[in-house]
């Protein structure tokens, strides 16, 4: 908004992929298993053998179960859910606990620990109540302790982590009206003060934690610069001001809400990190901040697998168990190898945070997209199979007697998944844009019709140097059949997505030819290649998920190996399809149609309905409270 209230025009599209481009990590620093999934090589040394789980330190085990017992005795999901709010005993008992830091450092106070303990706990957590994961999540993943510890100075890190440890709530405040998916449209403003402090103005939206939170991590843009910067701010602060709580189709007792600055002053020592990089800030946070979203979707998904499990086996229809009838049957196959491979994703990706020698960019976001997706798809079957009961509501199941199984409430707490932090479409985006880039580094002046004939004519001969060395290497591979012996039962499939791999690679490369720089619009297309790469790390986690539980002798070891092999048929019928469709398509033809759509041509297909426009007139209408008759001729423009 500006000054005057008015909704400010919003940037370019080029000044958007400007913004979005300067913000982003340019280096890589470290290897990454995706970015050379996308190059066509497969680099399995970078993942295998399969991460650790977190040894069974005495102090670690000591809180899971003291969680675990507070969840069962103080947590009430259903009340929580139809209250819209989280007992402040239930807030008390979390902070007394120390699960407001757990990710803090022990030296700042907090329990300190790994990436993957702490989503150990926010699957533990997340089984239960995805209310305390909003609220656990958006202090610690993302709010103010993950900024801090990246970027802070040890001045901030001292005065603010022990503070975050004990329990005072955090916030992430990056979202505007007009910044959702797009922070080029960024209008909150911080304007420096002769002494170098700030001066904060606008209003942040939907911010998680932010009607209880005590400090904010505030994105604002500098008026004469307009770079982002990133900076600490108290709510009790004058001119900060929580305007409203919003309220949502899940996670009822979310505390989000909208937050004003009026002439909030922000002392120079709470900017974070420097002037103008409060984007890549937000970005970096993200980076590992998302992970802890690939965590609560395995969890979810591990619960719907049991309630599905349960109830199939129990519910007798037409004779036998529902389970024992072909299409639940091929649900209920499906949703448990599905289950084992969205636990290997996210324990994969956890466990590279921590050995820290990786660059988990690229993993840690399809590990939310994929996680997402694949555990909407869970919770919607779930439903499915539970059938009229999965639509009742726990509080109607009880007070028929049968079992309070909450798969409704799991359904509506579970769909923001795929928007917020990323939403699906914007991960997909970053994947692509990090898939080509080593194409775009070699190439991308070769392709950039911006640049003069001159510079194109000087890229070719590194562009044929790199190309005629990298594209026949495509061709040829490890896929042989004595290769990835160890992994037993599952070579074929690990040999699969070494071939598949370079396929992939030369799908992009052969896309890039075809369509030069029209390929960043071809967004259907560069998905799908998004998607088999996912689908192939996805895959690449399972087989190495079941191969160290093979290699360490696991009880359940057979079993792993079972569902990893379903998992990875599934996955190379779907990979097959999405070859297919990058080939042969109607993604040409569907664009035209949403155009004409976009442009009214189609508004014929909405008659008969009740439309938007009559229930403005009619509240228009019922306001001034016209006689009856006039008020039905404004409703709906007839007589
Ligand atoms: C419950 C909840 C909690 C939240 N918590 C926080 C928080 O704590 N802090 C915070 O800062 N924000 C928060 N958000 C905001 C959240 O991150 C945004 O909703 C999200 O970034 C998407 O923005 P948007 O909803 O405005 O969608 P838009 O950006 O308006 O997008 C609309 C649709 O278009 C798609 N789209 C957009 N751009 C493109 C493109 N270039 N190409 C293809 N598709 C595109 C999107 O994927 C989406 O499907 C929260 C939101 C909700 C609902």
């Amino acid at each position: 908004m500006t000054e005057k209230g008015e909704r400010a025009r919003p940037v370019s599209e080029a000044e958007a992929r400007r913004v979005a481009e300067e913000a982003r990590e340019a280096e890589w620093r470290a290897p990454s298993f995706l970015k050379e999934i996308f190059l066509g090589n497969f680099r399995l040394d970078l993942i295998h053998p399969f991460p650790d789980p977190p040894p069974e330190r005495a102090e670690f085990r000591e809180f899971c179960d003291r969680m675990r017992l507070f969840l069962l005795e103080e947590v009430d999901g259903d009340a929580i859910d139809r209250e819209g709010k989280i007992p402040p005993r239930v807030v008390e008992g979390l902070a007394k606990m120390g699960a407001f830091g757990m990710k803090i450092p022990k030296e700042y106070g907090g329990l300190g620990f790994t990436q993957r303990e702490y989503a150990e706990v926010i699957k533990l957590v997340s089984s239960w109540d995805g209310n305390l994961i909003a609220l656990l999540s958006a202090h610690q993943s993302i709010g103010v302790p993950q900024p801090l510890k990246l970027f802070g100075t040890d001045e901030q890190k001292k005065k603010y982590l022990p503070r975050l440890a004990r329990g005072a709530v955090s916030a992430f405040a990056l979202t505007e009206a007009d910044v959702g998916s797009d922070p080029a449209n960024l209008s909150t403003s911080a304007a420096r003060t002769p002494e170098g402090d700030y001066i904060l103005n606008g209003e942040k939206l939907w911010c998680t934690n932010g009607t209880i939170a005590e400090l904010y991590v505030v994105m604002a843009r500098h008026p004469d610069t307009k770079k982002i910067s990133a900076f600490i701010v108290e709510r009790d602060w004058p001119g900060v001001e929580v305007v409203l709580r919003c309220h949502f189709m899940g996670l009822k007792a979310i505390e989000n809400g909208v937050i004003r600055f009026t002439n909030v002053r922000v002392p120079k020592e709470n900017l974070l990190w420097a002037e103008g990089r409060g984007l890549k800030l937000a970005l970096v946070t993200l980076n590992t901040g998302r992970l802890t979203l690939p965590a609560t979707c395995a969890a979810s998904a591990k619960r719907c697998l049991e309630i599905s499990r349960t109830w199939a086996g129990e519910r007798v229809q037409w004779g036998q168990p529902v389970g024992k009838h072909d299409a639940i049957a091929q649900i209920l196959a499906e949703m448990a190898a599905t289950v084992f491979a969205m636990e290997a994703v996210s324990d994969l990706a956890c466990g590279l945070a921590d050995k820290g020698d990786r660059d988990i960019r690229l993993e840690a976001a399809v590990a939310k997209m994929w996680n997402s997706e694949e555990g909407w798809t869970i919770v919607d079957r779930t439903l499915q199979v539970r059938g009229g009961r999965g639509y009742e509501t726990a509080d109607s199941l009880r007070a028929r007697g049968e079992p309070a199984i909450p798969v409704e409430r799991i359904m509506r707490d579970f769909r923001i998944n795929l928007i917020f932090e990323g939403s699906s479409e914007i991960m997909r985006l970053f994947i692509a844009r990090e898939a080509l880039d080593r194409h775009l580094s070699v190439a991308g002046d070769l392709v950039d019709p911006k640049l003069p004939l001159s510079r194109k004519l000087a890229a070719i001969p590194g562009v044929l140097g790199f190309y005629a060395r990298w594209y026949p290497g495509r061709f040829v591979g490890r896929g042989l059949w004595l290769e990835f012996r160890e992994f037993g039962p599952l070579s074929r499939q690990v040999r699969y997505i070494e071939r598949a791999t370079r396929h992939l690679s030369r799908a992009i490369f052969h896309m890039m030819a075809r369509y030069g720089p029209k390929l960043e619009k071809k967004q259907a297309l560069l998905f799908r290649a998004v998607d088999i790469g996912a689908d192939l790390f996805a895959m690449s986690a399972a087989a190495c998920r079941a191969q160290a539980m093979r290699r360490g002798q696991d009880p359940a070891a057979a079993r792993a190996m079972e569902l990893a092999d379903v998992f990875c048929r599934m996955m190379r019928r779907r990979i097959a399809q999405r070859f297919a469709a990058i080939r042969a398509n109607d993604d040409v033809t569907k664009y035209k149609t949403a155009r004409r759509l976009l442009d009214g041509d189609h508004l014929w297909l909405e008659r008969g309905l009740v439309s938007s426009d009559e229930l403005d007139r009619l509240t228009a209408a019922l306001r001034k409270q016209p006689e009856e008759k006039e008020l039905v001729t404004a409703a709906t423009g007839r007589d």
